[in-house]
């Protein structure tokens, strides 16, 4: 199929012309028809499947047919987009941009964590698409900067991630202001019980489109755990990211704190890295941003919330310096490298309570991730329970089975007693 199939206005495809976009992508090809055709959509798919041009070529399509009025007083908002993270909406309205850029269309971008005004600003001039992260919305909405009421298109982007981040009351709040006649896309990367419930609740008999880009991304990128101790984390970071073949890596922590430890580690030992987390301002997850995308450094160091939907390019290893507790978190994780066809290396460093996580991770991808036992000076005091015999990784010589044994065990159930405690709701 082609761009051409799919009925797109001229304005739009001398834009896909203009980023090099040959073929749709699955997501978009299945989606872009129903799209045009005013159906709601589920879509099941994740960041790296194209999905953003997925809704944003026909919302500009139908928009830039439409004949709005050009009169700044007289534009309304038509378009909606609800995202979880500032930097995915920064994302999600710069893709609008590039491809409407020769619609004359109108759009702005409001998230939290920056001063209001340039917002309220852009809102009074008038625009015909709002990009959003759910809680400035709120604020800007209850002070009465935001007009809502010519809404006939909304897209929630990344539900599941939503949910996650505790955004379900205020995703009803604005929807329950929306007009009831609208256009619903909802797009989340899983579908959980409470994502389906939510997409009951506010799709009107929906296309369901899902894109199987999990197993396919999976099964193009070489992945691989070490069984590690915590203690010996950093070395074996610094050693691996210290080794030929390493590029752009993107090392991922379940913490913020853990965040800026292992950057301030890295720095210290002469590997320039930057981290990135939701506590640091806009600016400066831009500014860091910027400088990983220019390779210097070449080293991010993330945060789950903060990488979600981050269109970084070129990413030749993610590490896992942290299992995550969620599975399909690794597979989002891991879809950072290897795309468009190149090969990709994810590492997982496994340490001794995130053994139940590599489980669970395993059962999702349907797989078991080979056991590396190469640096074994960083290698794990005890076996992996769960590992089959083959893989098992080498005791190292100097540890006392029976005294180390007992003390793991007793170490083992302590954390897998903190495990249930930290878990986060799903
Ligand atoms: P997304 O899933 O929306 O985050 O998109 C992932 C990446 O794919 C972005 O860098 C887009 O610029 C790129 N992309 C989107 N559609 C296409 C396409 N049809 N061909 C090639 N690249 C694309």
């Amino acid at each position: 199929m082609k761009f051409e199939d799919l009925l797109l206005a001229p304005s739009l495809l001398r834009s896909i012309a203009a980023e090099g976009y040959a073929t749709p992508t699955p997501i978009q090809a299945q989606a872009i028809p129903h799209i045009l055709a005013g159906c709601d959509l589920l879509g099941c798919a994740q960041t790296g499947t194209g999905k953003t041009a997925a809704f944003a070529l026909p919302i500009l399509h139908r928009l830039s047919q439409a004949n709005l009025p050009t009169h700044k007083h007289s534009r309304k908002t038509r378009v909606l987009v609800l995202s979880p993270t500032r930097e995915l909406a920064s994302q999600i309205g710069e893709s609008f941009q590039t491809y409407g850029r020769h619609t004359g269309l109108r759009l702005t971008v409001i998230f939290g964590g920056v001063g209001q005004q340039p917002q309220v600003k852009a809102l009074r001039a008038g625009v015909e698409i709002i990009v959003a992260t759910p809680g400035r919305l709120l604020d800007l909405m209850n002070q009465g900067h935001v007009d809502l009421s010519a809404v006939d298109t909304f897209v929630l982007d990344e539900a599941d991630r939503m949910l996650d981040m505790g955004f379900i009351h205020d995703i009803r709040q604005v929807v329950a202001r929306l007009p009831r006649r609208r256009q619903t896309l909802f797009f989340s990367a899983t579908m959980p019980p409470d994502i389906r419930q939510l997409a009951d609740t506010i799709l009107n008999d929906p296309v369901k489109v899902q894109v199987t880009a999990e197993s396919s991304t999976v099964d193009s990128i070489a992945q691989s755990v070490y069984f590690v101790d915590q203690r010996h984390k950093p070395a074996l970071l610094q050693h691996l990211l210290r080794s030929d073949g390493m590029g752009r890596a993107l090392v991922f922590t379940r913490t913020k704190h853990g965040a800026d430890k292992v950057a301030r580690h890295l720095e210290k030992a002469g590997i320039r890295a930057e981290a990135i987390h939701g506590n640091k301002s806009q600016a400066a997850r831009q500014r860091s941003l910027e400088k990983f995308r220019s390779s210097s450094p070449p080293v991010l160091v993330a945060t789950d919330v903060a990488a979600r939907g981050l269109d970084i390019d070129r990413v030749s290893h993610v590490i896992n310096f942290d299992l995550p507790n969620v599975p399909e978190t690794y597979v989002h994780r891991i879809g950072r490298t290897g795309r468009a066809g190149a090969t990709g290396v994810a590492i997982s460093f496994c340490g001794g309570p995130e053994r139940a996580d590599l489980k669970m991770v395993e059962r999702l991808i349907r797989m078991s991730i080979p056991v590396r036992t190469d640096h074994p000076q960083y290698a794990a005091t005890s076996p992996p329970a769960s590992a089959p015999a083959g893989q098992r990784h080498p005791r190292p010589n100097n540890t006392p089975q029976g005294a180390g044994g007992a003390n793991n065990r007793k170490k083992q159930r302590w954390n897998r007693k903190a495990r249930s405690f930290g878990r986060s709701p799903r």
